[in-house]
């Protein structure tokens, strides 16, 4: 099968990833396709099955771990799972694309030690679990005990930045935004790869 590279954004939930992922995504340039994501979690806002995740129950999602469907799979949250299915993965590089991945520090670290050669891992920090706490509430999609989730969380995830790649701090966003454009450009031109 031919294969791509991987761009692998992580960061604890809030830090704005995402809008840095949908960013690069809107560079056809870059040749990047999102990998979506399967998850147990309920749909949340607006959100599309099969755009924004692959929404499926607890028992279909641990059908799948048991049948090895899974590329890497986490517990991000208690019953709330999320993994990349390998298909995900081989349907865009199929399409002769670069995945591009907005997934938590555990499972872009998996991802990273799979596929080492093949993959940028980028970090972006929040400017402070303040900020972050700020910017989850801003959000208003999810209840304060949900958010005193991430938070707590986040603390954890912070310590695993200095095995990413690099890390984007994310205290003004258009500078954030062309610090990714920027990595990702040329890590997708470059003809060597990360080791
Ligand atoms: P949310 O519920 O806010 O969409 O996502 C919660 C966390 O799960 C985020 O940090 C998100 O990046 C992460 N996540 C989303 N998809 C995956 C995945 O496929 N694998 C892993 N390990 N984490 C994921």
């Amino acid at each position: 099968m031919k294969t791509g590279k991987l761009i692998v954004f992580s960061a604890p939930s809030g830090s704005g990833k995402t809008t840095i992922v949908q960013h690069l995504l809107a560079h056809p340039e870059l040749n990047l396709e999102f990998s979506i994501s399967a998850t147990s979690r309920e749909p949340r806002g607006d959100e599309v099955e099969g755009k924004d995740y692959y929404f499926l129950n607890l028992h279909e999602f641990k059908q799948k771990i048991k049948k090895e469907e899974f590329l890497e799979w986490e517990e991000v949250y208690r019953d709330n799972f999320y993994g990349t299915l390998k298909a995900e993965i081989e349907r865009i590089w199929a399409h002769g694309k670069n995945v591009i991945f907005d997934i938590d520090v555990v499972g872009g670290l998996d991802i990273k030690h799979i596929y080492p050669k093949q993959t940028l891992a980028v970090f972006v920090k929040p400017p402070s679990i303040e900020e972050l706490k700020i910017r989850l509430k801003k959000r208003k999609t999810e209840s304060e005990d949900k958010i005193n989730m991430r938070v707590a969380k986040a603390s954890i995830e912070l310590a695993t930045a200095p095995q990413f790649d690099f890390i984007i701090e994310n205290n003004n966003l258009q500078i954030a935004l062309d610090e990714a454009y920027n990595l990702v450009s040329t890590f997708v031109e470059a003809n060597s790869e990360l080791g």
